[in-house]
């Protein structure tokens, strides 16, 4: 196999974003959310951050986008950090087989959602964090921008203002879990907190070297402790089995690594003790996961043999 030396991510990512610029069927961009409905599929971005914080990049790779569910990361990691294993009693780390934002598997396991990164275990986490620091948005708005090195990242208020307008999935989702007792504050004030927290606007930049404490086992950009190594471990894990929708076994077939994929078109991947990756491109496929993304991640773990497998 090719050992690739830091210099040698430039060449692979301007090799994959030429391949990508060949590739004819590129999906959708989600119309559920108005606001990201003008997504252009052609347009696309790459990076990969190493453990230092060097980053390479490719197409759009500066240029903000919607994150969406990418956020459930670092909330899950912040959640965790803040009450350790105590988060479980409240989300499951199962994959759910299901939509990411389907009801049906709540009534029969009393309110506990699978997983953190489909939308009900999503609202858990949000919950549980607004309760231990009192501002869960800020907190990650915080975290992203230490992490990233961009005091400019902020979200979209027009984003979040059209998924409130159009968030009876999400609505429903955390009165069912209230009525469980899953839920600790008022509801309204969970969906200001979590539409607040999918319309951040990061790029893909921003999003590589904010994921870097999940190649460092738990260390931040600062050299100061996040989580345990063995809870980096855990998050990595629950990525790689849950965190491209109900595609994460064709994801880890494919790419190798654990990922998080958001419906804004952005997945992150990491590659543990190397380097953490983001590519963007809004057409998605059928299961919400960016088509071009996921055939670019694909490449560069074929191309580098930089997998966990
Ligand atoms: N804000 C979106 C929702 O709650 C996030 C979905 C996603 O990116 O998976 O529906």
């Amino acid at each position: 196999m090719t050992t690739y030396t830091t210099t040698s991510f430039q060449p692979v990512l301007d090799r994959i974003a030429e391949e990508i610029a060949g590739l004819t069927d590129r999906g959708a961009p989600a119309d559920y959310i108005p606001a990201l409905a003008a997504g252009d599929p052609a347009d696309f971005g790459m990076a990969v951050a190493e453990l230092d914080g060097t980053v390479y990049g490719v197409g759009d790779w500066r240029r903000p986008f919607s994150t969406q569910s990418v956020t459930k990361v670092f909330t899950l990691a912040l959640a965790l950090a803040g009450e350790g294993d105590a988060l479980w009693a409240h989300v499951g780390r199962e994959p759910s087989g299901d939509p990411f934002n389907s009801l049906v598997q709540l009534e029969y396991e009393n309110g506990i959602p699978r997983n953190p990164f489909i939308n009900a275990g999503a609202l858990v986490v949000t919950d549980r964090l607004h309760r231990l620091t009192g501002d869960a948005s800020g907190s990650l708005l915080n975290f992203l921008r230490a992490e990233s090195g961009n005091p400019e990242l902020a979200f979209d208020t027009a984003v979040a203002a059209s998924e409130a307008t159009h968030g009876d999935r999400n609505a429903a989702l955390a009165h069912f879990m209230a009525s469980y007792g899953n839920i600790t504050g008022p509801v309204p004030d969970l969906l200001r907190e979590y539409f607040r927290q999918c319309s951040l606007e990061a790029s893909c930049a921003d999003l590589a070297l904010a994921t870097g404490f999940l190649a460092r086992h738990g260390l931040r950009a600062d050299g100061t402790r996040l989580l345990t190594r063995s809870q980096a471990k855990q998050v990595n894990a629950v990525m790689l089995t849950c965190g491209t929708y109900d595609a994460a076994g064709d994801f880890a077939y494919r790419v190798g690594l654990p990922g998080k994929s958001g419906v804004g078109g952005a997945v992150v991947a990491v590659v543990p003790g190397r380097c953490t990756l983001c590519v963007w491109s809004p057409g998605l496929d059928s299961r919400g996961n960016s088509v071009a993304g996921v055939t670019a991640l694909d490449r560069f773990t074929t191309i580098t043999g930089l997998s966990v497998f």
